[in-house]
């Protein structure tokens, strides 16, 4: 017997059963929940959530000035208007939130504090059993669903990725991850070196800067920062307008999606112009004399990690001030008071900040089986991006890299409620992603194209993620300009989701 179905042996509570389960309460999980609510308003459904409140990401990180860094009118839902500024905090996302968990009544609808441990499939019921801890009393709960939707995200959200260093237990002062950022760390007036360039690095460096003896960013290579005012033009003009809020965010959302892929096909037909106009942006903040070349330009093409958008420039205002600076080396060993790098310069330090990056995860960390037989995602070939080969009544939402995650988010929850009904009206209970006979053999990749998009997070563990293969359905490929038609136009009926009855499982049983 497998862990997973071993766990679901052990669970003493009764079943509670719901057609849809959802795991998570972050952006994915309530869009999700939204959707199905108004698309599928007979099915009953219920999310499971760790933490003891809504809002994943932008709960869960609480280092200074946390925010976004893609627009809101991309990364809050089609159905939601965003009223506010393009790049906005993560309090006034969490306030966002709260209206859409308030005007759809889903506060009932979700179980707080409950940890999903394991998942597991019967063919014979076409039925997961999902066996979930509840961290207030220490209970197992056990919950039946016919559709499993994965909302979890894709990375741990207890303990962020820090590399190990030579020496680091010989550092006398905190060194601290944004993830798990102290609530009384206090920095004013000490100096404080942050390691990455990543977008955590760039939001938290102007919001310290103020208040810190000096704060230093140092990176083993540089990133591309896309700096601009933190408004949207168009928004405005809109409003003077005085349109109905909701045309202004369609209007909004499509002028920006348009925008990004003139940038995005530029960065693949024009990389070395982008380059230039971003570096030049670059100089017009950090003057004539700073050394551009070795801080900010990048041996990657642009918009092979995500841009980091800085609103205002304010990074870059930081720097140029003093108040901040950037150092582009490696660390050779950490010392008592801050870092030694492979260069000899020594950066003294106060409190080190490891803006590493994530630690990424494959579905909240969850025992998976499916007939008593344990789950590896790694041996699984993706159906769009969104089912698993094998995986019967799954999806799980893994959103954008390069445009807002939310806006592939609203576009699974558009197909799952769409096969939903169709498989009602099939009369069938299940269906398992089903390499066709002649797709056996077909050669397989990793699940996102590292040619395109290579994060460090992402190349770290790319090993435990699903396969793609080489032609659709079996490809995923992390464009929304692509899959804004191919994922409402996926067919449904062809060969590759193998529909069944609960009565033709259990015969064949
Ligand atoms: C600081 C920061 C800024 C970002 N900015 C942007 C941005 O501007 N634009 C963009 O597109 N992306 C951004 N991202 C990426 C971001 O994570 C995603 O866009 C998005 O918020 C993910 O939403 P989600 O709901 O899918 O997952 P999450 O926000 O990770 O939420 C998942 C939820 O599932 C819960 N969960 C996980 N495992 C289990 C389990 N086993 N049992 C029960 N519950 C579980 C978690 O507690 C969590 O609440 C940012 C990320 C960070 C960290």
């Amino acid at each position: 017997m497998s862990q997973a179905a071993a766990k679901t042996d052990l669970a003493q509570s009764t079943p509670e059963h719901f057609d849809v389960l959802i795991v998570g309460a972050g952006i994915s999980g309530i869009g999700g929940a939204c959707h199905l609510q108004s698309q599928c308003p007979e099915k009953s459904f219920l999310i499971l959530e760790n933490q003891d409140q809504f809002g994943g990401t932008w709960r869960t990180h609480t280092y200074p000035g946390v925010r976004s860094d893609s627009d809101l009118y991309t990364f809050g839902y089609r159905f939601k208007p965003w009223t506010g500024k393009p790049i906005a905090t993560a309090d006034a996302i969490l306030e966002y939130m709260e209206e859409v968990i308030a005007e759809h009544d889903l506060d009932s609808r979700i179980r707080y504090g409950h940890v999903v441990r394991s998942a597991s499939f019967s063919s014979e019921e076409a039925l997961w059993t999902v066996v979930a801890e509840h961290k207030g009393s220490g209970e197992t709960r056990t919950f039946t669903c016919s559709f499993l939707w994965m909302c979890q995200g894709y990375y741990r959200h207890a303990k962020g990725y820090t590399p190990e260093w030579p020496g680091m237990d010989r550092f006398e002062g905190p060194i601290v991850h944004p993830q798990t950022w102290p609530e009384d760390l206090d920095y004013k007036g000490k100096r404080v070196l942050v390691i990455g360039s990543g977008a955590t690095a760039a939001t938290l460096i102007p919001a310290m800067a103020d208040d810190c003896a000096h704060i230093t960013m140092l990176q083993r290579s540089p990133t591309y920062f896309a700096p601009g005012e933190n408004r949207n033009e168009l928004a405005d003009m809109l409003r003077e307008l005085d349109l109905p809020e909701e045309w202004i965010h369609e209007i909004v959302r499509r002028k920006i999606l348009f925008d990004m892929q003139v940038v995005t096909r530029r960065s693949f037909e024009e990389p070395e112009a982008l380059k230039a106009e971003l570096l030049t942006a670059a100089r017009a903040y950090l003057g004539p004399d700073f050394d551009i070349d070795k801080h900010f330009t990048p041996s990657y093409r642009p918009w092979r990690q995500r841009l980091a958008f800085i609103p205002d420039g304010d990074l870059f205002k930081g720097i140029a001030s003093g108040k901040a600076s950037v150092v582009t080396d490696e660390i050779d060993t950490f010392t008592s008071r801050g870092v030694r790098l492979k260069s000899g310069e020594v950066l003294e330090a106060d409190i080190i900040v490891t803006a590493t990056g994530f630690d990424l995860c494959v579905l909240g960390d969850i025992e998976f089986a499916v007939d008593g037989e344990d789950l590896d995602f790694a041996r699984t070939v993706t159906w769009h991006g969104i089912h698993y080969s094998g995986v019967p009544n799954m999806a799980w939402v893994f959103g954008y890299l390069r445009t807002s995650w939310t806006m592939r988010a609203d576009l699974i929850a558009d197909h799952v409620c769409r096969l939903l009904k169709h498989m009602d009206a099939k009369g069938v209970q299940q269906f398992v992603p089903t390499l066709r006979p002649d797709e056996q053999d077909m050669p397989l990749g990793p699940f996102v194209d590292k040619e395109n998009f290579n994060p460090g997070y992402l190349l770290r563990s790319m090993h435990l993620m699903p396969k793609q293969g080489t032609h659709a359905p079996w490809t995923f490929p992390q464009d929304y300009y692509v899959e804004k038609d191919a994922i409402p136009a996926a067919d449904l009926e062809d060969g590759t989701l193998v529909y069944g009855t609960r009565q033709q499982a259990r015969r064949a049983s």
